[in-house]
């Protein structure tokens, strides 16, 4: 722990401080660390591929096919979209811990 001067009052501060103990200047927001924002940014950007993943796969699926071979691609694109839907959820549930895990502390 070292210590740092207040902007405002130029009283001494703990770096490890999140306010001025003297004037309340705010000195650093509870920010999340680098690692938790980029894992915040993976899950929203993970989400969306997601989404669109299963959106696409669904449309290129059946694009340009008879009756006859749409029937039979939907039984393989189920099982796409049914991997999808498990890798998505699954994907959810770590990020979302990791997330979790990686929230700014109250301190
Ligand atoms: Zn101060």
């Amino acid at each position: 722990m070292t210590l740092i001067y207040c902007g405002e009052c130029k009283n001494e501060v703990s770096n490890t401080a999140l306010d001025c103990n003297k004037c309340g200047l705010k000195l650093r927001k509870p920010h999340r660390a680098v690692f938790g924002k980029i894992i915040k940014w993976s899950f929203i950007l993970f989400n969306i591929l997601m989404a669109y993943w299963l959106f696409a796969g669904m449309e290129a699926a059946t694009e340009g096919m008879s009756e006859a071979q749409k029937a039979g691609t939907s039984i393989v694109a189920s099982f796409g979209a049914f991997f999808i839907f498990f890798m998505w959820a699954t994907g959810d549930a770590i990020l979302g811990l990791l997330v979790l895990f990686t929230r700014p502390s109250k301190k």
